[in-house]
């Protein structure tokens, strides 16, 4: 009793609230600590500004979480800071806990200590989760390594962003000049005339190698390389924008040699999986290992139909259990448990699974092995093996879905056996599939992987709803019915998987990007 009286007295104090200033990397999702992703997953609130990636953003999509663009443009200045901060300690101070998401590392010219200063005065506890750089990670995706020991020792940051009229230390270019390592400028782009005619003027050849590196690490990225007598006529030539950075130094020249990302034969492809849980990641690796980026963007979810799957267990005269997908497999699995019962109870069923895909997902969360997996990966097929066996005068339970085609308990019926089929989930459009769609357009969406009819529905449900082309995406689909779908809705098929599985389709897409690489 009195343990329970503390708990009572500990949760009628007002709750303080939590800061992380959190590092998102200079682009690319993958390029962020997992400690900051934790953070974000457990904020109230994400404060965050144009340099913190939209493609990270879009990734993490936490239920119920606000998230505020608090833009700052360079040169906004001391106002929109303080209005920052305040924002910060005020949310803080309701007891929220918010993440502060910045661009690359929340403390190189990231303002990260102003926004600490603010928490500390305001008392609010406060972590700083740092995070990759540009200043390390564009000259690494450029091939440029910052430092080697064959061309320089060291490297040096400082800002390209420098004005007459604050009362600030200077950057000492004639030193830097002088100091043979690589210098890497941030915020540079606008002023270059004026640091690289310093750099000149302290006696830096005027060939010393300079890269212009754009919006690092993600899908546009770009690299110009140039000298420093060139750099501002490239820049105007190219068209060089910011955020970039350039580093100035012989280490430049590693790139002839190790230049990588702006290489890989899938770059610029932005690959979108659609299918409700993340597991067809795997299948799509050897994209993202081409140069591919590849999002997750689920466009339909299941719904769970009532009990009566539950109740079909529970008096428990079947023989066989039919499945034919892992969404089946996951309502098996739940009305298991709201029957009270577990996999013990189908120790003398005799399973029948259609495709490796279910027959993982049945050993993976029931711990059980098909005992029929036949080859052909399809109803077709499990029939044509139903056959071969005889099943006359068994009783087949089959969760499947709702509206499922006939084809299966129509077959097996034929064979002479009962079929209880029990409509047990329905895929229905995933709630956020029209606002996921719009950012990964934004994020250059170019290939979409369906592997159902109603995602190829939603699909073009959501392109129609934002007023976007339905076909300037390339489609992927997993078998023709999802294709002949697609194309009614019309969408722009160009590839149908072969065999019909998603591992089926990653090699597709990419067999069908590499080809028109050719062709190109
Ligand atoms: N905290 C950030 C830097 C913020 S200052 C970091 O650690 O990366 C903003 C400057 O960072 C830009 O003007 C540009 O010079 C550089 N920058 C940030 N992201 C970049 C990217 N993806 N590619 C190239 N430069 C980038």
């Amino acid at each position: 009793m009195r343990a329970r009286r503390e708990e009572l007295l500990v949760s009628e104090k007002r709750p303080v609230g939590f800061v992380s200033l959190v590092g998102g990397g200079p682009g690319a999702p993958g390029l962020m600590t997992l400690h900051g992703r934790r953070a974000i997953e457990r904020a109230d609130v994400v404060l965050y500004d144009h340099l913190a990636s939209p493609a990270l953003i879009a990734s993490l999509i936490v239920e119920g979480q606000e998230r505020i663009h608090v833009g700052k443009t360079a040169g906004a200045g001391l106002h929109a800071q303080n209005a920052i901060n305040e924002l910060i300690v005020q949310r803080a101070s309701r007891g929220e806990r918010v993440v502060r998401l910045k661009g690359g590392d929340p403390c190189v010219f990231g303002r990260g200590g102003e926004e600490a200063s603010a928490c500390r005065e305001a008392g609010i506890p406060f972590e700083i989760v740092p995070g990759v750089s540009s200043v390390s990670a564009a000259p690494a995706y450029a091939g440029i390594p910052v430092t080697h020991r064959d061309t320089n020792s060291g490297y040096t940051v400082v800002t390209g962003h420098e004005r007459e009229d604050e009362d600030v230390q200077r950057v000492d270019w004639v030193e830097l000049a002088r100091g043979g390592r690589s210098i890497v400028i941030l915020m540079g782009v606008l002023q270059a005339e004026r640091w690289s005619g310093a750099l000149l003027k302290g006696g830096l050849a005027g060939e010393t190698p300079v890269a212009w590196i754009e919006r690092a690490t993600t899908v546009r990225q770009r690299t110009v390389v140039t000298t420093l007598a060139e750099v501002v006529a490239s820049r105007d030539a190219e068209g060089v924008r910011a955020p970039a950075i350039a580093i100035v130094g012989d280490a430049v020249r590693w790139r002839d040699e190790l230049a990588w990302y702006e290489e890989r034969p899938l770059r610029g492809e932005v690959v979108a999986t659609t299918r409700a849980i993340s597991d067809d990641r795997g299948a799509f690796e050897s994209l993202e290992d081409q140069g591919a980026v590849v999002l997750h963007l689920p466009l339909t979810c299941q719904r769970h139909l009532d009990n009566r799957l539950a109740e079909a267990l529970a008096d428990s005269t079947f023989t066989d259990l039919v499945l034919t997908s892992a969404n089946g497999v996951r309502a098996l699995s739940r009305a298991l448990e709201s029957a009270d019962r577990d996999s013990r109870d189908l120790a003398n069923v005799e399973i029948w699974v259609v495709g490796p895909g279910t027959a993982r997902a049945l050993r993976n969360s029931l711990g059980l092995r098909a005992d029929h997996l036949p080859a052909l990966h399809s109803a077709a097929g499990l029939v044509t093996h139903a056959q071969r066996l005889g099943v006359q005068g068994r009783r087949f339970l089959f969760p499947a879905a709702a509206a499922a085609r006939r084809e299966l308990p129509d077959g097996l019926s034929e064979l002479g056996a009962q079929v209880n089929e029990i409509a047990s989930y329905e895929t229905v459009a995933e709630p956020t599939a029209t606002a996921r769609l719009e950012s990964a357009l934004a994020q250059g969406l170019t290939w979409v992987a369906i592997a159902s009819p109603s995602a190829a529905d939603v699909l073009a449900d959501a392109l129609e709803a934002l007023g976007h082309p339905l076909d300037q995406l390339s489609v992927g689909a997993v078998g023709p019915t999802t294709a002949q779908r697609a194309r009614e809705r019309g969408l722009k098929v160009r590839a149908v998987a072969e065999p019909h599985t998603m591992d089926g389709l990653a090699a597709t897409i990419s067999s069908t990007l590499s080809t028109s690489l050719e062709e190109y």
